[in-house]
């Protein structure tokens, strides 16, 4: 009797399920937010799905969640889900984020698309007064402080989906910001951590797209292997936690076991640790500032092993000390920094362009187009659009 007393109290409180909205329904993070969903049936209603050009693997996860709205990427894929699914709402590319990012079923939006593309619906959730569940950084990267005013404007929140900052955001809850001396981002130092510099001017796709420690989307790999994933994390905490650049360190740290630490005053670090997988800043996000209780995520303090920290060799990695530079430079040009890198990982990615070649690239971008404002969407979505245009042409093909 006294044990069911116990049990029955150590049980969450249920409440009404949060209702989820997920753009990028079929990617890596999609999938891991269909797993937390299915962890947590009573808890998460899914009221919104989109997908790009994946509508095969869209179509079990309508039939699965039964949303409201659905969004898909083209008219083609829009008629293949409205064949199977009659009477089921489904809306077309840029309208459709747009809808899904707005839709009144929904408290919180999980922007889980890849690149500059969760930018206009992330705003648009905001200003609706949504919780914006960021897993993409690439908004915060460009607009940050637009993301912000729109938070303020809209009554919307931000919480951030990417594992470090999840970390963050969870080690400064409660902690007085005086008190904190620094913010100290984790970077695994991808595949070629220990590679000496000279051997990656010859760097394969394949080689590159191996990631010792994340199973992640290409785009995001191949970042993780120049560090330029660290730099855009550098610019997204900045706009994140409102801390200067130079109070926001990159270290490395191979086993990917602690996913960011704060430095105090006093010289303590609070370090978050874990298993190793989306599925738990997700969930975070989702139950903020609740905490689910779930054995699915647990493992032994002694399974995760042993701990090391390097600093980073800013020689081999030259994108974290650029990041400063646009940080320093500001108004548009983070956003010029993320846009020219997508580019440059792109033409990567097709064989076009050498992998050391890649933060030259954006090197050279951001000295080219200089200093841009970045005042409204529009200065940014210029700003975006002329970083493209300059780093296709130095490309060249
Ligand atoms: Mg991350």
């Amino acid at each position: 009797m006294l044990r069911t007393q116990y049990l029955e109290l150590s049980t969450d409180p249920l409440t009404p399920p949060v209702r989820v909205s997920l753009l990028g329904a079929t990617g890596s993070i999609g999938r891991s937010a269909a797993k937390v969903a299915r962890l947590f049936p009573e808890r998460i209603k899914i009221v919104g799905l989109g997908a790009n050009r994946s509508v095969a693997e869209l179509r079990p996860l309508i039939e699965e969640f039964k949303p409201a709205l659905v969004a898909a990427g083209d008219e083609a894929g829009r008629k293949l889900i409205a064949e199977q699914f009659p009477g089921l709402p489904v809306e077309v590319g840029e309208a459709g984020l747009r809808a899904l990012a707005t839709q009144p079923e929904a408290d919180v939006v999980l922007m889980a698309v890849v690149g500059a593309v969760g930018l206009e619906p992330g705003l648009a959730a905001l200003h609706a007064g949504k919780r914006l569940a960021l897993a993409n950084k690439e908004p915060m990267v460009m607009a940050g402080a637009l993301f912000n005013a729109a938070a303020k404007a809209g009554g919307g929140e931000i919480i951030p989906v990417d594992s470090e900052h999840s970390a963050l955001f969870q080690l400064l809850n409660g902690e007085p910001r005086p008190s904190v001396r620094r913010l100290v981002l984790t970077a695994s130092g991808g595949p070629f951590r220990d590679a000496p510099l000279e051997s990656l001017r010859t760097v394969t796709r394949a080689q590159a797209l191996n990631h010792p420690t994340w199973a992640m989307g290409p785009k995001i790999t191949i970042d993780s292997a120049t560090l330029m994933n660290k730099a855009l994390e550098l610019i997204e905490a900045r706009h994140l936690f409102d801390f200067p650049g130079e109070k926001i360190d990159a270290v490395i740290h191979p086993q990917s076991v602690v996913h960011s630490l704060i430095e105090t005053t006093d010289g303590a670090y609070l370090a978050h640790l874990g298993k190793t997988d989306m599925q738990v800043p997700i969930q975070y996000a989702l139950s903020h500032p609740d905490r689910w209780t779930t054995e699915a995520h647990r493992k032994p303090l002694w399974e995760l092993g042993r701990l090391d920290f390097f600093p980073p060799d800013e020689k081999k990695f030259p994108a974290l000390p650029l990041a400063r530079r646009a940080l320093a430079a500001g108004g548009a040009a983070p956003a010029i920094f993320s846009a020219a890198n997508e580019i440059a990982v792109e033409a990567f990615l097709n064989g076009k362009l050498g992998y050391l070649s890649i933060v030259e690239t954006v090197a050279a971008v951001l000295d080219a187009l200089g200093a841009l404002p970045a005042d409204s969407l529009a200065h940014v979505l210029d700003a975006d659009r002329r970083a493209r245009e300059a780093a296709r042409t130095r490309i060249g093909g």
